[in-house]
């Protein structure tokens, strides 16, 4: 299911920084489900919004459903084509292969990221897939946007699920104690 728009903002046009905004929405969204939390915003041509995603990967048991292609699928179906010409999309997390190659697929002009990725990002960090000159024609990326409150929302996150396991961890010693187990 594609998250639902929020209705105020359907017919105004956004700055870049009022999209990132919506997509760090979108990111604490993802992160109150136990998703890791990365949001994405679709805006048309004309600066509206199109759609917004939030990271569904464990929810949905698919691998596929990163906030970018969440966004994505629910802005093609509702424009009714494949390809979004003059679209721009704000995602908080630097892209990865899979999600970069669906962008430029999808033919959008512009693409907006916050918080560097390390680990799988291909926009600068891993690689520069952006600029290979035979892959892309059509998509301008450009990243940084808000990127210490994007990077915050994912050190939050991970520090609570690490406090989380730490307590399950005790709780479990602790019942093992209980049983006389070792
Ligand atoms: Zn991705």
């Amino acid at each position: 299911m594609p998250t639902s728009l929020p209705p105020q903002t359907q017919s105004e046009v956004l700055s870049d920084a009022q999209a990132m905004a919506l997509a760090l929405e979108q990111a604490r969204q993802a992160a109150s489900l136990g998703e890791v939390p990365v949001g994405a915003v679709l805006l048309d041509a004309d600066g509206r919004l199109l759609s917004v995603g939030a990271n569904r990967t464990v929810c949905d048991h698919d691998p596929t459903q990163h906030a970018e292609i969440v966004a994505l699928r629910a802005a093609t179906r509702k424009v009714g084509n494949y390809r979004l010409p003059g679209a721009s999309l704000f995602v908080t997390l630097e892209p990865c292969m899979m999600c970069l190659g669906a962008l430029m697929h999808a033919r959008l002009s512009r693409v907006v990221w916050a918080a560097a990725d390390p680990k799988t990002g291909v926009c600068g960090s891993v690689e520069s897939l952006h600029l290979h000159p035979t892959l892309n024609h059509h998509t301008r990326v450009t990243g940084g946007l808000m990127a210490d409150e994007a990077a915050q929302a994912l050190r939050d996150f991970f520090r609570q699920r690490r406090e989380l396991k730490k307590l399950q961890k005790q709780g479990q010693q602790g019942q093992s104690l209980v049983d006389g187990a070792p």
